[in-house]
């Protein structure tokens, strides 16, 4: 994933799908916190159409949907409506600092074992439900969901430099549950520390100017939108492969964003 202005694109440079909603601030924001939320509603579809009406006063960035598919609504730097009254580690209302995620799940569930049902009164098996401690259910996200949502929740902190991921509940604790306990919440937030030690241990930069390819060994085709890679282009390493490196381009080469490939290793050097 990658973004160029502002919105999200595949890495074959397709955009993901963008429904605008006109539930959103005039003006620019700078995000510093990435906000998870359920959207309590019973499919992607009810929920993109609620939250792009006027009616709704309510927005956020992005919804994904169970089958994993994205539809953005928001540019990322314009303020969504997603958090209400909130506040985190001193800073009040959050969507002037924030990008939102909506995940199509129907949260919190009513009744117990065997009949386990949504608010609106939808059965869902029990295999599809976390109880938690407290013995409340929770429909699970699905794999594909969260995948394709840590994908995201990555380009988002690296593009952005986000400095925590949270969830709505930590930012407005008496008003809200999401994104619940079926949520990964921890490894989500470990995607930010990640990134922070990797940058202090790890960034190279190319000594000349070198090819990026898709694949260990000069038989790989180059990315040739960004090869080569301009000198002192700044990489953090992945993975290697013999002398090859699987690297992360750190900088913005001729537009491109978030571009991973593998380079001779002969040619970096550790800044
Ligand atoms: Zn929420």
């Amino acid at each position: 994933m990658k973004i160029k202005a502002h919105k999200l694109f595949r890495t074959d440079d397709s955009q993901v799908a963008f429904k605008r909603s006109p539930n959103q601030s005039s003006g620019t924001i700078q995000p510093r916190f990435l906000v998870m939320h359920y959207t309590a509603g019973s499919s992607a579809e009810s929920s993109i159409s609620w939250l792009t009406n006027p009616m709704a006063n309510a927005s956020a960035h992005l919804v994904i949907g169970r089958d994993g598919s994205i539809t953005q609504l928001v540019a990322f730097n314009r303020k969504a409506w997603h958090a209400g009254r909130s506040q985190w580690r001193g800073v009040k209302g959050l969507n002037s600092h924030s990008i939102g995620i909506e995940l199509d799940n129907p949260g919190l569930l009513q009744g117990s074992a065997g009949n386990w049902r949504t608010t609106w009164g939808r059965l869902v098996p029990d295999n599809e439900v976390l109880v938690d401690s407290n013995g409340s259910g929770w429909h699970v996200y699905t794999e594909q969901q969260l995948e394709v949502a840590r994908d995201v929740a990555l380009t988002l902190v690296r593009h952005y430099g986000l400095e925590e991921i949270v969830g709505h509940k930590d930012i407005a604790p008496t008003r809200k549950n999401d994104p619940g306990a079926a949520f990964p919440m921890t490894t989500f937030q470990s995607l930010v520390d990640g990134r922070d030690s990797d940058d202090e241990e790890e960034v190279f930069e190319t000594t000349t100017a070198l090819n990026i390819r898709k694949g260990p060994g000069t038989e790989f085709d180059k990315f040739d939108e960004v090869s080569p890679l301009p000198k002192g282009t700044r990489l953090s390493i992945l993975d290697s492969q013999s002398v090859w490196r699987r690297v992360d381009v750190l900088d913005m080469v001729n537009n491109e964003m978030d571009i991973v490939g593998w380079v001779h290793g002969r040619y970096i050097a550790r800044i």
